[in-house]
């Protein structure tokens, strides 16, 4: 990485901190990256991806800013890029996915909280994320408790912007959604200094829907016998597309599955079983469960998580008449994303099951971050319904630590023996 001290600097941050921060990363990367056999030659730009993740897309977000150009943070997949898209902002999402910001998070935090919050609150109090220094608004919702106090406590900080998430799918809700994603659009107007016209939105909603059909094509290809990629090297790419430029991840990302589809042609069957994870978030760089399960007889073939399957499934229809039609439209596909936080949730247990038929997985594995009170609730809904389909399943609650990988592991070896 390039001499960036000067640029972080400028960024207020927290240099001798941030030192320790960029002096582990690399080291990880490797280990669980670099050690793999035979990636394709397209995970290079990737990888590079990581090596500059505090260094040349930071100077573009600089750049970016030099011109008048805002930028935003999000923390979930229900905010739409679209909108700050069309007002020339560019959106970076800033889940926290390290133990290195949970000390200080848990400075503000109560410490049974979900990793996820206690990270990203302390990446900002810490003053060691680049990305959240750049940006100039964050955008909180209304999903799960522990994320609704947060945003209080940010605001502290930094000037936060709560988007009101419904907790139910019914026509009202969706009314309510519609009306919430226009004042949205207001207050990005108002930071930005930009109209967002029809055109302009029109444009965003098809080049998100673009970002979406990528990774659609890269899931398709993990349905063959083997996959021709890795989990961890699959869930790298969906955690890169949060913060990558949109145009140039879409470019890469087909040009990754163009390879690909080459490489099917000579693939051998690998008699690794196939799993399907289900569950929270994994934000970067939380490769933790990829890891343990793939130093195994195992393969992930498909997540049902918001760093997966959640993030591109569904796009929003392009066919609109005019602004309103158009906003409805975006506010009917982030309606159809099946989070925990909602009630009923019947849509992700449909999801979980129609993916372990067409991804051919053998078993099923939910992921639960520590403290996550709605997905280890939905949990019992779950496990009745891949029961009754005869699906194995294992529930593994766990954090961002490396304590409880021996455990961990011991687990899921016995649960792949089984399946
Ligand atoms: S799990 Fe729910 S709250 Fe968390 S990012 Fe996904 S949609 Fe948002
Ligand atoms: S993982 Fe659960 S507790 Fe954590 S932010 Fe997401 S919904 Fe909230």
């Amino acid at each position: 990485m390039g001499d960036y001290r000067k640029l972080w600097s400028n960024l207020n941050m927290n240099l001798e901190k941030h030192d320790v921060l960029c002096a582990v990363l690399p080291e990880i990367y490797s280990k669980v990256y670099l050690s793999q056999n035979d990636r394709p030659e397209g995970m290079n730009y990737f990888n590079f991806v990581v090596s500059e993740v505090h260094g040349l897309r930071i100077e573009e977000l600089d750049n970016h800013k030099k011109q008048g150009g805002k930028v935003i943070g999000t923390f979930c997949v229900y905010v739409p890029d679209e909108v700050i898209l069309a007002a020339g902002a560019i959106g970076v999402g800033l889940c926290g996915g390290s133990q290195f910001w949970i000390e200080d998070g848990e400075k503000v935090l109560p410490r049974n909280l979900c990793p996820l919050i206690k990270a990203f609150v302390g990446a900002k109090v810490s003053a060691t994320c680049p990305y959240f220094q750049s940006c100039d608004m964050l955008v909180g919702e209304t999903t799960c408790d522990g994320k609704k106090k947060a945003w209080e406590i940010l605001n502290d900080y930094t000037p936060v912007h709560v988007m009101e998430l419904p907790q139910m799918k019914r026509e009202k809700n969706i009314e309510d959604w519609k009306m919430e994603i226009k004042e949205f659009i207001s207050r990005i107007e108002e930071l930005t200094g930009n109209k967002i016209t029809f055109e302009k939105l029109k444009e965003t909603v098809i080049l998100c829907n673009d970002k979406r059909k990528a990774l659609k094509r890269l899931y398709e290809l993990r349905k063959n016998i083997p996959s021709p990629i890795s989990g961890l090297d699959s869930l790298l790419i969906s955690q890169i597309a949060f913060y990558d430029d949109p145009q140039r991840f879409i470019q890469k990302v087909n040009e990754l599955c163009d390879e690909l589809d080459e490489r099917l042609k000579s693939l051998q069957p690998n008699g690794k079983k196939r799993i399907l994870i289900t569950g929270t978030p994994m934000a970067i760089p939380n490769w933790k469960m990829h890891s343990i399960i793939e130093s195994l007889n195992a393969e992930i073939v498909v997540e049902e998580t918001c760093t997966g399957t959640r993030y591109f499934e569904n796009f929003v229809e392009e066919n609109a008449n005019d602004m309103d039609e158009l906003i409805e439209n975006i506010a009917r596909r982030y309606m159809k994303v099946n989070c925990a936080c909602f009630t009923p949730n019947a849509g992700r247990i449909e999801d979980i099951i129609k993916y372990v038929k067409e991804y051919k997985a053998d078993g099923v594995i939910y992921y639960n971050l520590s403290f996550c009170q709605t997905y280890s609730v939905e949990y019992k809904k779950v496990e009745e319904a891949l029961n009754k389909e005869n699906i194995p399943v294992m529930f593994i609650e766990t954090d961002y630590s490396e304590e409880d990988s021996g455990q961990i592991k011991t687990r899921v070896e016995a649960f792949i023996e089984m399946i």
